[in-house]
């Protein structure tokens, strides 16, 4: 029969984690929100699966301490771009996807500036106060900005539908608001669970050399095991099975990175988001155009440019082009056309 001095030690054990809990959530205040806590969980595991797949071969694999020792450089070079990787990783995680209220900002600043320059100029021999100027600027500043991106649609679309119903900010095109971030995102591509921010504007192109970089070190990976199964220099059964069951994680890690380095290089050369291509039907401005249309590629070389320098141009706007530049280029493609890199 049990008694309840049988349930003292357990009570013990959970007023004892209680209090180890307290004491993490006093010193990590972050741990206390669950999507943070669920966000570094995923951040850790992947760490964790780098260093176990990466790791696991010097133990396991004899003959590669050997050529360590042989020509160290081999490794270094390896070890040099697990650590890229990584750092590319934490890089992209902590850099911001461009938000729409920080766009206002930078916007609201530069406004300011020039309206600034303009006011304290003498009119009819009169000067305007500067506290005059801060405060209709704080009023003017959101008529400013819906007269701003009213200039980016095309003509007769509803205001309506460019507020978000969230956070009630006037969207340009391209921006979509993230309910994991509950801030709407600049040119939005996805939020991205593994690196726990959204990928947009600003980290698109840090994003796709994170791909990068793994499906490379994947690969390098990838030979360092074949090489080792196929030498027969692990004498235990065990040891093995442990490195083809991490090979075949590999091979499915290394799938999924290819394709996805694949898919977001043709979402930068046509200037493309996923989200845009996804759900194309449900945002008003691709109503009516054909698919074949990319709606904001300039050219595959301009394309990449305002890829790769996304981050020094990270809150200028893109306009929805007029419906004659689309009817021209929904045009089939002619000899002329090929010859003359229309793509381009
Ligand atoms: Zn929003
Ligand atoms: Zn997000």
């Amino acid at each position: 029969m049990r008694t309840a001095g049988s349930f003292a030690p357990v009570r013990e054990v959970r007023e004892a984690w209680g209090r180890l809990s307290d004491g993490c959530l006093a010193r990590f205040p972050c741990l206390a929100d669950p999507a943070r806590r669920s966000s570094l969980g995923l951040k850790v595991a992947l760490v964790l699966l780098h260093v176990v797949i990466v790791g696991a071969l010097f133990p396991l694999d004899t003959d590669l301490v050997r050529r360590t020792r042989e020509h160290p450089w081999y490794t270094v070079i390896y070890l040099v771009l697990f650590l890229a990787t990584l750092v590319q990783y934490f890089f992209t995680s902590n850099s911001s996807p461009g938000y729409v209220i920080d766009a206002m900002r930078a916007w609201d600043g530069t406004h300011a500036a020039f309206t600034n320059r303009r006011q304290s100029a003498p009119r009819h021999g009169k000067f305007v106060s500067s506290t005059d100027i801060n405060q209709s600027g704080k009023i003017d500043s959101r008529m400013n900005w819906l007269k701003l991106v009213t200039g980016l649609y095309l003509p007769g679309s509803s205001s309506r539908s460019w507020t978000c119903t969230y956070c009630h900010i006037i969207q340009p095109p391209r921006t979509k608001h993230c309910h994991d971030c509950d801030k709407c995102v600049l040119r939005f591509d996805h939020h991205c669970a593994w690196l726990g921010t959204c990928i947009g504007k600003g980290n698109h192109c840090r994003f796709w050399w994170y791909i990068f970089e793994e499906t490379i070190l994947c690969i390098w990976t990838g030979i360092l095991y074949i090489s080792c199964l196929r030498s027969n220099a692990i004498k235990a059964w065990w040891k093995e099975f442990i490195m083809i069951v991490l090979f075949a994680v590999l091979v499915f890690c290394f799938i999924f990175l290819f394709l996805l380095l694949l898919f977001h290089s043709y979402l930068a050369l046509t200037n493309q988001t996923t989200f845009e291509l996804t759900r194309r039907r449900r945002i008003s401005y691709f109503r009516g155009i054909p698919r074949s249309v990319r709606l904001f590629s300039k050219g595959i070389c301009r394309n990449l440019y305002m890829f790769c320098c996304s981050c020094d141009t990270m809150y200028t706007l893109e306009a929805v082009p007029p419906r004659e530049e689309l009817e021209a280029r929904a045009r089939p493609y002619t000899c002329l056309d090929i010859m003359s890199c229309r793509c381009c």
